[in-house]
């Protein structure tokens, strides 16, 4: 007779179930666990000593009884590791250090005299080894770093291009790696944008939700049915250079109207520069003009709202999304865009596919990127716990 099942594979399989499970519904007893997933309780028994034995559970004190002998409750233990999340920005790296579960213990923002990867990488080496130098006890240290790039980055991590740093095919995988390790992972900054508001912020409840990042571009993370929709080449969710007006404005990729050349962050500023020729005002100037009341300021930023919304009816339209998250630098202004915005959506999108879709700024603020980042080796991590890979008493395992 033919074996068909890998016994191993089964049970790492089941291993990962039964941490996912403690993880999502802790505290809880074996006998919760076993109720919850089918598993057979000494089955479950013997995968949760495995968890105790390479830290990822504790136990914690006994809990309402039934009846019988009150049972040993399961906690994920969150400390066990941690890991980085970077963000790099147009002039700055937003860097953070999280426990397993995505709370920040470090958060640090280094300013960026230049854009070339030399520099950039050195400031990216420089941020981890301070965070290491701080890092609280722990059986796994650092367990890896993610990092969000605001550019095309494909399936190898690799980015292929990041027009606002002037990067062409810049490869920070192998020169971090040897350092680090290989638990790192590069991603388009709206992806990891998506995937922090899907796991810790505005977006935990929807399966089907688009993340907007809008800063000087507008980029997107799609997630379908829960996980991030990547396209062919790594390269989906380009939403800034679809066409909204025929002859708009010449884009950054040369083509015209593209919806961020109306609609961004350097929209905005564009159209500010023009308003008031004689004083250079940033986007927080402008949202705290508009908040008094400046009409030239509401005026503008209802203008934005209004362009916002043309892109958002069509995203509503093809993809019927549960929800819309905006992110990034101007969901500062979210208040003051909002009514034009949503009047928009309102009269262009089908009436059947937006009803059931919201709009929601990102909860995480600034911070969805760096924490989808750091997200990503967390749980490359968890799926494969092995307690060979614990380290005891190095508290900066890879480092
Ligand atoms: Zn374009």
């Amino acid at each position: 007779m033919k074996i068909t099942g890998d016994q191993q594979l089964i049970k790492k399989m089941n291993k990962t179930i039964v941490l996912d499970t403690i993880r999502q519904r802790q505290p809880l007893s074996r006998a919760d666990i076993s109720a919850a997933i089918g598993l057979n309780k000494a089955t479950v028994s013997s995968l949760v000593s495995e968890l105790i034995d390479s830290h990822l559970v504790t136990e914690m004190g006994p809990g309402e009884s039934s009846g019988g002998r009150k049972p040993t409750l399961l906690h994920f233990n969150r400390s066990a590791g941690y890991a980085v999340g970077i963000d790099i920005r147009v002039n700055d790296l937003l860097a953070v250090l999280v426990d397993l579960e995505g709370h920040v213990l470090q958060e640090k923002t280094v300013p960026l005299a230049d854009f070339t990867p030399e520099h950039v990488l050195e400031q990216i080496r420089k941020t981890i080894r301070q965070f290491s130098k701080k890092l609280p006890e722990s059986p796994y240290g650092i367990v890896g770093i993610g990092i969000g790039v605001p550019g095309l980055v494909d399936d190898k991590s690799r980015v292929v291009s990041a027009p606002n740093l002037d990067w062409n095919q810049v490869d920070l995988y192998e020169s971090l790696a040897s350092e680090f390790g290989p638990n790192l992972h590069i991603d388009n900054e709206a992806n990891a944008g998506a995937i922090g508001e899907k796991l810790y912020g505005a977006g935990r409840e929807a399966q089907n939700l688009i993340y907007l990042s809008i800063g000087i571009g507008i980029g997107s993370g799609i997630i379908v049915g829960g996980e991030l929709y990547r396209g062919t080449s790594n390269f989906s969710g380009e939403v800034g250079h679809m066409t909204v007006a025929e002859n708009g404005p010449l884009c950054r990729c040369g083509n015209r109207g593209c919806w961020e050349t109306l609609a961004s962050e350097k929209a905005l500023l564009d159209r500010a520069a023009k308003l008031w020729s004689d004083s250079h005002l940033d986007l927080e100037e402008i949202i705290q003009l508009a908040r008094g009341g400046e009409p030239r300021a509401v005026q503008l930023l209802d203008e934005i709202g209004a362009r916002l919304g043309v892109g958002l009816a069509n995203l509503v339209n093809i993809l019927n999304p549960e929800l819309i998250v905006i992110g990034n630098r101007l969901s500062l202004a979210g208040d003051l865009l909002q009514d034009a915005m949503l009047r928009t959506i309102e009269n262009r999108s089908l009436s059947y596919h937006r009803k059931k879709s919201g709009v929601a700024f990102a909860n995480l603020g600034i911070r969805s990127t760096a924490l989808g980042a750091a997200s990503m080796p967390i749980t490359m991590f968890l799926s494969e716990p092995d307690p060979a890979l614990a380290q005891e008493g190095s508290p900066s395992a890879g480092l």
